[in-house]
């Protein structure tokens, strides 16, 4: 119930996914297909077409359909159409609103949360226009998430080491992408991205479009390309005859009556091999070379350092792809992944994720971690401002814990649960969360009666608080919402200059291990688990001002730290 699915929408196909039965499952639209493309318009009636229908017409009405549109996400321009002018977000929407409609009749629910999928390149605008357009399609956008972050979570991140380089290599329709992202501390970042947008899947059946039409111009000495039916119908064939080239050596292309010779009409008649297609595009996969340079050298990396290579987009099944970056990097690809799903499978866990379908059995995957300890205030003995511990710090989120208490005096029919976040055992030194009271314990003696905590953390820093009473099954609870800034924090891995990222890090991991050190003087202490706190927030929250004031502050006491030994 309440399904939030995965949407990767493509330059030119849209996919969707959900999290089901323990793993990310793909939707069907409504003509049984899991691939849609990109493509919307108006047909002769006005009314809106989307998916096969509206690519079907592109050749023969361009101006009445509108194709990769997610290329004017955020420029401010408009698309023509028929008689109107549309912005990108409006047709983003109406690709949407089908995505939508055909989740929800597969699902057999009204869907209404998605999670959506977006370049490592996008800016700021980009995504909120792109949010905009869910929401014009009557989604809550529970995130945006960057496509070879999705990739790599279909991969399966519970495999990575835990410092480790993945490189995401998409060629999709009409665009390359190459990112290369580190794996540190269960959280992925984006190292580097780089691509050719001018080049795609659509650039190798343009090849074969002009080499067919140029054996027929051989053949039948006549030039048929400008003729728009000829078009229509070599580009359509031309892509099926790449597609087809990915599992077999040759195709026949065959087209009855294409072209006319001397008023008799003549067919094209055409054996492409998979050899001679190879030759026709190898220049245009070498054009892959220079972003993956570039990556490699943004990040200051070396083609060693890379531990991974993730294929996705649909022209990756072109099989000199891997064959070339396996050449290139001297690394084969990982093939676990479907390159045609990856990008939805992972925003589809990213949603089993926010929406707590995926457990740890289910083998969680790491995409955040919990960077504060959280807990309650307990009382032992004669000590009543002890922080017991439910979800310690860097435990990996979305999680769900749960620590048993009991009653500890008798006949006590209140008990208090008090909040925490934070390092210190005193529970009043850490940040007071919120409280609430669970009621009607029945009188006992101390220790009688058991309440068992469960905290919940989920990746949108929802905490969910419960006490249920174990002999009755009564709940009290609370919901705590901990970053207040959702919107600033769109994805784990959007951090701007990873560099920077990495050396904060290592600046709390040094505080951390000062931390440990029984002889620090409290006052420093206190201080220093207050800097800490507030630069791991500053880091979640992506606040490089906050975050670079409070890393200065932090390196003067730990000066201080060390003055003091
Ligand atoms: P995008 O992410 O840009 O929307 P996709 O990843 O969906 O694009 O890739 C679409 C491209 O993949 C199209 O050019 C299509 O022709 C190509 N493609 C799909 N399947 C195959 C295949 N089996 N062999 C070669 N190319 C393929
Ligand atoms: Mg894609």
């Amino acid at each position: 119930m309440n399904a939030i699915i995965g949407i990767d929408l493509g330059t030119s196909t849209t996919e969707a996914a959900v999290y089901r039965d323990g793993k990310p499952e793909m939707i069907l639209n409504l003509e049984g297909r899991i691939i849609t493309p990109s493509a919307v318009g108006l047909d002769e009636g006005g009314n809106w077409v989307v998916g096969a229908r509206a690519k079907a017409q592109y050749l023969l009405r361009p101006e009445s359909t509108a194709i990769e549109v997610k290329r004017k996400t955020g420029s401010g321009e408009t698309v023509p159409l028929g008689k109107a002018n549309y912005t990108p977000a409006e047709l983003q929407s109406r690709l949407l609103s089908y995505v939508r409609a055909y989740a929800s009749e597969y699902l057999g629910e009204s869907v209404e949360r998605a999670v959506i999928s977006v370049p490592a390149y996008f800016n700021d605008l980009q995504r909120r226009e792109t949010i905009e357009a869910g929401e014009m399609a009557g989604f809550s956008v529970e995130r945006i998430l960057n496509e070879p972050t999705a990739a790599a979570l279909s991969y399966g991140l519970e495999h990575l080491d835990e410092e480790s380089h993945v490189l995401v290599y998409d060629l999709g329709g009409g665009t390359f992408d190459v990112t290369l992202l580190e794996m540190f501390d269960g959280v992925l970042e984006v190292k580097a991205s780089s691509g050719d947008n001018q080049l795609g899947g659509k650039d190798f059946d343009q090849a074969l479009e002009d080499e067919l039409f140029r054996r027929f111009r051989l053949k039948h000495g006549k030039d048929i390309s400008a003729d728009r039916q000829a078009q229509v119908r070599v580009k359509e064939e031309a892509e099926k005859c790449k597609i087809a080239l990915s599992g077999q050596d040759s195709f026949r292309v065959l087209l009855p009556a294409i072209g006319t010779v001397g008023g008799n009409p003549v067919e094209m008649d055409e054996t492409v091999t998979l050899e001679q297609f190879e030759q026709l595009t190898k220049d245009l996969l070498e054009r892959t070379h220079a972003p993956i340079d570039r990556v490699l050298e943004d990040a200051g990396l070396s083609e060693d350092d890379i531990d991974r290579i993730i294929m996705v987009g649909g022209s990756t099944r072109m099989p000199m792809v891997s064959r070339d970056i396996a050449d290139y990097l001297g690394k084969e690809p990982a093939l676990a992944v479907n390159p045609d799903y990856a990008v939805a499978e992972g925003a589809a866990i990213m949603s089993g994720m926010i929406s707590g379908d995926m457990d740890e059995e289910n083998g969680l995957v790491m995409t955040d971690v919990n960077p504060f300890a959280l807990g309650i205030r307990v009382t032992d003995g004669f000590d009543d401002d002890l922080m017991s511990v439910v979800i310690p710090r860097n435990t990996t989120i979305p999680v769900t814990k749960t620590e048993q208490y009991a009653t500890h005096y008798d006949f006590q029919t209140v008990a208090r649960i008090e909040v925490y976040q934070g390092e210190s055992r005193v529970a009043s030194h850490n940040h007071y969360l919120g409280e609430f009271s669970v009621r009607n314990i029945p009188p006992k003696r101390a220790g009688r009666e058991q309440i068992d905590v469960a905290f919940s953390y989920d990746l949108n820093g929802l905490l969910k608080v419960t006490a249920t009473l174990a002999s009755t099954g009564k709940e009290a609870s609370i919901e705590i919402q901990m970053n207040k800034g959702k919107e600033e924090k769109t994805d784990v891995s959007g951090w701007k200059d990873a560099r920077d990222a990495k050396a904060y890090r290592a600046v709390i991991r040094t505080a951390e291990r000062t931390l440990s050190r029984d002889s620090l003087p409290s006052g420093i202490r206190e201080r220093m688990e207050r800097l800490v706190y507030e630069l791991k927030e500053a880091l979640i929250l992506e606040r490089p001002d906050d975050a670079e004031k409070t890393e200065a502050m932090l390196n003067a006491l730990l000066d201080e730290a060390r003055d003091d030994d």
